[in-house]
């Protein structure tokens, strides 16, 4: 049976290369339980996997268990659905619930890093610990599975904001959105760096988003000593959990990677 690969009904997983070798695939113990269980597939069927080195392959199962499952590679093809846009968002450290929707509604979008920053006026724990960190993974894994990522945005350690200003120095265009103070809008200030070939393709962009309390008047002036510009994301206050989807919205639809 030949399943033109990206059909909607087939199931996606990303495997790590080494997961895959001499055309065949070894699927990790949870992948096998969700095949086998949840899933209920039968050998024979055919899955997606995903290398997250580009490459995407049609797989026919072979053996099914909740304890191991494999497949054989039946064809590969370069994996679409990857902007040229690549785009860091560094969103302050929220409340779980609210960063992790960041982190699953811009991974939908087409965010290509997260960068989780520590400001002055984090109101959470800066301490990531292990467990949360595998479960902001987790959820990055599902959001690109489900909506056809050819690859994962990374998931970047959690860092200070100085740090953060300099991590993004040379690497692209970057924006601070600031709610407050002399600013430009987010979309007049790509339109006009975009056509004027500021920024040359692929593009490489950076977007930081502050706390429930906001950045403070010196992490604005920081960031703009670092040439990152302050722009705004419209007239009203956005939560900061809504200025990350809005933000990456407004880059991806400038740029092309919405069409
Ligand atoms: N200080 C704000 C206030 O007075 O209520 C609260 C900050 S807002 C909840 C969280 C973050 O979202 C801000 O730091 C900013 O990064 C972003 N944000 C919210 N609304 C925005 C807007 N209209 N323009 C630019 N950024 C905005």
């Amino acid at each position: 049976m030949v399943v033109s690969l990206g059909l909607p009904d087939v199931h996606r997983f990303f495997v790590s290369p080494e997961r895959l070798a001499h055309g065949k695939v070894e699927f990790t113990p949870e992948q096998s339980r969700q095949l086998a269980t949840v899933l209920r597939a039968r050998p024979g069927e055919h899955v997606i996997v995903l290398d997250n080195g580009g490459w995407m392959y049609d797989v026919e199962l072979a053996a099914v268990s909740p304890e191991t499952t494999s497949g054989i590679i039946c064809s590969r093809r370069l994996a679409p659905n990857e902007p040229r846009t690549k785009l860091t968002l560094y969103p302050a450290l929220l409340k779980s619930d609210k960063l992790e929707l960041v982190l699953q509604k811009c991974t939908e979008i087409g965010a290509s890093g997260f960068a989780p920053v520590i400001s002055n006026r984090c109101n959470v724990g800066t301490i990531v610990s292990e467990n949360r960190r595998q479960r902001w993974e987790r959820i990055i894994v599902e959001a690109a599975e489900q909506s056809e990522r050819g690859r994962l945005p990374q998931l970047h350690p959690a860092i200070l904001f100085p740090q953060a200003c300099e991590h993004v120095r040379g690497r692209g265009l970057s924006f601070i959105a600031w709610e407050r103070g002399e600013r430009q809008g987010l979309r007049s200030v790509l339109v006009e760096r975009l056509k004027s070939g500021a920024s040359a393709r692929p593009f490489a962009m950076n977007l930081f988003l502050g706390p429930e309390g906001g950045f403070t008047e010196d992490e604005i002036e920081m960031a703009r000593s670092y040439g990152i510009i302050p722009v705004s994301l419209g007239p009203r206050i956005l939560r900061a959990e809504t200025a990350a989807i809005v933000g990456t919205t407004l880059i991806m639809a400038e740029t092309g990677d919405l069409e």
